[in-house]
């Protein structure tokens, strides 16, 4: 038997002894993870350290706080969330109990990508045991210092028959793909979503695809462009612009691009200093392949910002590139890098009809002080998420669900939403044995008479 069918068949072997069925269970697990994340900081910041360049407070800021909102969230709220949710009745059904039951679905496989690896990992598992699931944990095997250090953690601070991690690349991960799950969890590109899926149909098991795509940032002409260009230079540069919800490529008009260029340079000055290769909160492309890939992507687009760049390093200093054509390079796949290209259009008729052509994103970003543009935005597009004079932010809020919609993804997560998404809502209608004349309507011979009563 593989090590992938051994870790399966343990979770279920755990799932069906039912102990985590019990509240008090998942309460201790997730109690046990946020001890985990409190204690093994160190751990945690020197494989992020090693992976992506990324700094210690940036690793606190953008991968720990979240996970341990999203924890207490799930203690406090766990009670409410695990219990029957009573629903409307009709005359027939007046004295029935008639609620919904979330139950566990079973044994839950959990892929994560690489670019905020304890987050989009972490997150789900969160929800995943709060729901009273098993759980097979598979990060990436691209962030390969974090991958090793949560196998060796997970297993010391949970119950790890119940959540037995898989470490390995795409073999493996095929590997696992072949077992049965009662749901499968996944974050990465559309690409491998569609492989992800494809398995999964195999046993008709639900799927979550937590997907990226190009998310595009739309400069209305009527905006504070100095507070705009600084959020955007945020969104996209943190991570080396390697976030799912970065904004992708801006659209504006041709009359601001020039002052659009200049705020978002004061802005990467101002964030990484003149030089951000020395800057310890700007990062590393995740490996050499990704890192020609994007200096690939620049090749026929004019650089107007940074440009620089250190194979050895795997460094591409923030770059912008100027009036760029739709059919470049660039604008044919997910950047998921430091590069930010601007094409311009004639307003905000043309930026909708430009989104509208294209793959429905997983985020959209429009800057206006003008309500009425965010309006038409908000209405004549579709995404999986949309904001208004910010970026990224979103993420951040458990209340709203967190997903794609199309080709950037389905189901979605955070909060009670992870709980919803991996729990089954079980429809229950408990009746008495008696009030027999009630139900004479329905039982044949369906004589007019029975009707008229
Ligand atoms: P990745 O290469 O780490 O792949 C993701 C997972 O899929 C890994 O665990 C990997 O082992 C597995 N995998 C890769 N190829 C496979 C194959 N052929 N068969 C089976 N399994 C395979 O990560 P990635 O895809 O490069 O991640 C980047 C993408 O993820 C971007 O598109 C980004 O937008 C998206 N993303 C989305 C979210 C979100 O929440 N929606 C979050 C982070 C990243």
């Amino acid at each position: 038997m593989s090590r992938q069918q051994q870790a399966v068949e343990q979770a279920r072997k755990a799932f069906q002894t039912g102990r985590s069925k019990e509240l008090s269970y998942r309460i201790k697990q997730l109690k046990n993870l946020r001890r985990l994340i409190s204690e093994r900081q160190a751990d945690i910041v020197d494989a992020l350290r090693n992976d992506l360049y990324k700094s210690e407070n940036g690793t606190q800021l953008y991968e720990m706080i979240g996970l341990e909102g999203e924890i207490n969230l799930a203690v406090s709220r766990l009670a409410e969330w695990a219990a029957p949710r009573p629903v409307e009745k009709s005359l027939l059904t007046i004295s029935d109990e008639v609620f919904i039951q979330p139950e566990p679905l079973g044994v839950v496989l959990i892929i994560g990508a690489w670019n905020y690896p304890w987050a989009v990992t972490l997150q789900p598992l969160i929800g995943a045991i709060a729901a009273g699931n098993a759980a097979v944990v598979k990060p990436s095997e691209v962030s390969s210092h974090t991958a090793k250090v949560m196998e060796e953690l997970l297993s010391q601070y949970l119950d790890k028959e119940m959540y037995p991690v898989v470490t390995g690349g795409v073999p493996e991960t095929q590997e696992l793909l072949q077992q049965r799950f009662d749901h499968i969890f996944y974050t990465g590109n559309s690409t491998v979503g569609k492989l992800v899926m494809e398995a999964a149909a195999r046993h008709l098991t639900p799927v979550t695809l937590e997907l990226g795509g190009k998310s595009p940032c739309y400069i209305d002409k009527d905006c504070d462009l100095a507070i705009a260009c600084r959020r955007i230079t945020w969104g996209k540069y943190v991570n080396c612009g390697q976030t799912c919800i970065a904004p992708d490529y801006i659209l504006c008009e041709p009359s601001i691009q020039d002052r659009v260029i200049d705020e978002i340079t004061k802005c990467i000055k101002e964030f990484y200093t003149d030089d951000p290769k020395t800057c310890t909160d700007y990062g590393r492309i995740i490996n050499q392949r990704h890192f020609k890939r994007l200096m690939g992507l620049i090749e026929g687009s004019s650089v107007v910002v940074g440009g620089s760049a250190d194979e050895s390093q795997c460094y591409i200093s923030p770059t912008v590139l100027k009036d760029v054509n739709a059919d470049s390079k660039v604008m044919q796949e997910e950047i998921f890098g430091p590069l930010l290209p601007i094409i311009t259009v004639s307003g905000t008729g043309e930026a909708i009809s430009f989104i509208n052509q294209r793959e429905k994103p997983l985020a959209l970003y429009v800057f206006s002080s003008n309500k009425k543009v965010i309006q038409q935005m908000m209405s004549e597009t579709s995404s999986g998420a949309l904001l208004a004079n910010d970026c990224l932010v979103h993420y951040t809020v458990s209340d709203l669900p967190f997903g794609g919609v199309g080709n950037s993804g389905m189901g979605c997560y955070h909060g009670k939403y992870t709980f919803d998404q991996l729990s089954h809502l079980r429809s229950c209608l408990i009746k008495k044995l008696n009030m027999e004349g009630v139900n004479q309507m329905r039982y044949p011979p369906h004589t007019a008479k029975k009707l008229q009563w």
